[in-house]
């Protein structure tokens, strides 16, 4: 049969259909072009770079920074069959040697390689013998300054143009706005390259910020509502808060380990294979946890702290549900959260050099940007994918502010009262102290500074202090107070506070609520796991997952063994459940009961290697339940 594009998407994949770009960015490479491709986390990127490496003659090489999940990756990709390896420090001289010899034979259908290692005199030698099919630089805003993962070593990678004019090169990245996608052309010189931009949104992940009052508390009663049983990850800013919250979450039911670059490698690459290969795991970590992580099951992505920019807070709640399957991106934020991040801003460096003036400018206008999306009251996903230079025509009905609309009101007046405290305690007190006074508390320094004699002293009574906490926090993200450069979180007036002191402007502000509305609430954890696997079920059978939908209890039966099947097959392989076949195809193969190999190979999902690998034992389990024997065995 003549190999075309499209058959090795059916036989080696198990696809029946190309998705978005993919199509055309393989033509692309496969005639010799290169090209930069922006799509979102779970978008389909690898197969871009796979296939066309599959269809030129030689090795693809594929330059990655993530030496951490090399191995993995390449677990995954011989798992379909195909011939993969990787060269990295983690390799002994000896295995480096064999790899190298591999590639020089042509017997590899892909390479992973470090860039550190690529730009090896060495190695840029090894590869002037070898036969390229291409090159494709993963996670490609590296190369951007702008960007927040600059890594330099990503500048050299432009000696591939120089020195391999003729071999087509892939620049491959999730996250880009204008500026970071300029400056990956510019810096791995793909100016001639052809871009193609995959649609940013996903659909399936809904967005949510709500305002932060008890964050453990708040993090717990969403996980409880929620997430029973779900793998997740829990952002923090700080590594010892990832260690606590970790603990924290364990102590109640819920099993979580911390991550961050303060862990000794051992103990990061073990809590990172237990997140991979365990059902339910959550992983508290700094940003240090995440890149390149391919688990496809996270069900939510929940932040203790402000991201430092909306690239950031995109990048990291993408690796929430690459399944496709629903999945949550919760941000619990407050004002303090600003006080912080200013103060890391404006504070010099820890090494005592001066931070670059530009670099401050830009962190502190993303955190604009960031603010600025938190405090939004029209559709979150509107404002993010704007961000990204793309239009949503309509609201998406899928985020909070969608589904439950923001109740603002007329604020002028709670707002002249805010800033005129702040003015006459003398524009050097922090949210706390400003409330005391608004609110008529008797604190020891409100009585010791003499603020209870001050005229603003007590005209808030009428509002809570979680109620002062929301105005004031809007007060900040609007611009009309600013936040002292020393990092006390010292509040003072802007000038565009004037207008709403002088009684010029009206100001809207959003009514904060406390208690999530969000669904759930009532159902025992059982009825909620029984849900999850009918959103599942649902989801696969590409049924909207709406409320209704209730799989016949044989199908819940036979996914739940095909599971437990596919685990055990994976803890013999090495490999992570997922590898052997995700849970979208378990819940088709539930649902149409395939058992003939025929039958399963139409499944999606299932290519030629892995039904020679697995077919006969997925037969045999679906042909057990329908028969009833077994019942209960593992
Ligand atoms: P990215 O690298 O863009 O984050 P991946 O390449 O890992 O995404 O793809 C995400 C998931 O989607 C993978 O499990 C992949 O096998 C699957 N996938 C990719 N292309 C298709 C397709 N055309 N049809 C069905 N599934 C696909
Ligand atoms: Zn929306």
């Amino acid at each position: 049969m003549n190999t075309t594009a499209q058959s090795i998407l059916n036989t080696v994949y198990g696809y029946p259909t190309f998705r978005g770009h993919q199509s055309a960015v393989i033509d692309h490479l496969v005639t010799g072009g290169d090209a930069l491709l922006l799509m979102p986390t779970g978008g389909g990127k690898s197969l871009c770079y796979q296939i066309p490496a599959l269809l030129r003659e030689g090795t693809g090489i594929i330059v990655s920074p993530l030496i951490a999940l090399m191995q993995d990756q390449v677990g995954a990709v011989n798992q379909l069959g195909l011939k993969a390896a990787y060269l990295n420090s983690t390799l002994t001289q000896r295995e480096a040697y064999a790899v190298e010899s591999q590639l020089l034979d042509g017997t590899l259908d892909l390479l992973y390689i470090a860039p550190e290692r690529l730009l090896q005199p060495r190695t840029l030698e090894l590869l002037d013998k070898a036969t390229i099919a291409l090159f494709a630089i993963d996670e490609a805003h590296c190369v951007s300054q702008w960007g927040h993962d600059f890594r330099p070593e990503y500048l050299q990678l432009s000696v591939l143009a120089e020195r391999y004019p003729g071999i087509p090169r892939l620049a491959c990245t999730a996250t880009a706005d204008e500026r970071t996608r300029a400056e990956i052309l510019t810096n791995l010189r793909l100016q001639d390259g052809q871009v193609f931009i995959g649609g940013f949104d996903r659909p399936n992940i809904q967005y949510r910020v709500v305002p932060k009052d008890e964050p453990r508390k708040q993090l717990l009663k969403f996980l409880r509502d929620e997430h029973i049983g779900d793998a997740g990850i829990v952002y923090c800013l700080a590594r010892k808060k990832t260690e606590e919250t970790a603990a924290f979450l364990s102590q109640h039911g819920f099993p979580a380990v911390p991550y961050h670059a303060g862990l000794d490698a051992a103990t990061r690459r073990r809590h990172q294979e237990r997140f991979l290969n365990e059902d339910g795991l959550i992983v508290c970590a700094t940003i240090a946890f995440g890149m390149g992580i391919d688990k496809p099951d996270v069900r939510f992505v929940a932040h203790l702290d402000l991201p430092k920019s909306v690239e950031g807070y995109y990048q990291e709640t993408g690796r929430a549900g690459r399944d496709g399957l629903p999945a949550n991106a919760w941000l619990c934020y407050g004002l303090q959260d600003v006080v912080m991040l200013r103060k890391l801003i404006d504070s010099p460096s820890s090494d005592g050099v001066e931070v670059d003036e530009m670099h401050r400018r830009r962190s502190s206008q993303q955190l604009d940007t960031m603010l600025g999306y938190c405090e939004v009251t029209a559709c979150r996903r509107q404002r993010l994918l704007a961000h990204f230079g793309e239009t949503l025509a309509t609201p998406c009905g899928n985020c909070d502010t969608c589904l439950w609309p923001p109740e603002t009101f007329d604020a002028t007046v709670v707002a002249q009262k805010a800033l005129s405290c702040v003015a006459r305690t003398g524009q050097r007190f922090g949210a706390q102290h400003i409330i005391e006074v608004l609110r008529g508390g008797a604190a020891e320094r409100v009585l010791r500074l003499g603020h209870d004699r001050l005229s603003t002293y007590g005209i808030g009574a009428d509002v809570d202090a979680f109620g002062w906490r929301s105005i004031i926090r809007q007060l900040v993200a609007h611009g009309l107070l600013a936040l002292d450069p020393e990092g006390y979180g010292g509040l003072r007036l802007t000038s565009a506070a004037g207008p709403v002191l002088r009684g010029e402007q009206v100001l809207k502000l959003r009514r904060d609520i406390l208690t999530p509305r969000a669904a759930g609430g009532a159902g025992a954890a059982g009825r909620k796991k029984a849900k999850r696997a009918a959103n599942v079920l649902a989801a696969a059978a590409s049924a909207a997952p709406d409320a209704d939908f209730e799989p016949d209890a044989a199908t819940t039966a036979l996914f739940d063994r095909l599971r437990t099947l596919r685990k055990r097959l994976a803890s013999e392989a090495g490999v992570p459940p997922y590898v052997i076949f995700h849970d979208k195809t378990l819940a088709l193969m539930a649902q149409m009961r395939p058992t003939s190999e025929a039958a399963l190979l139409g499944i999606s999902g299932v290519g030629q290697a892995k039904l020679e690998r697995y077919g006969e034992a997925f037969i045999a389990e679906i042909r057990a339940e329908e028969s009833g024997v077994g019942e209960g065995v593992e």
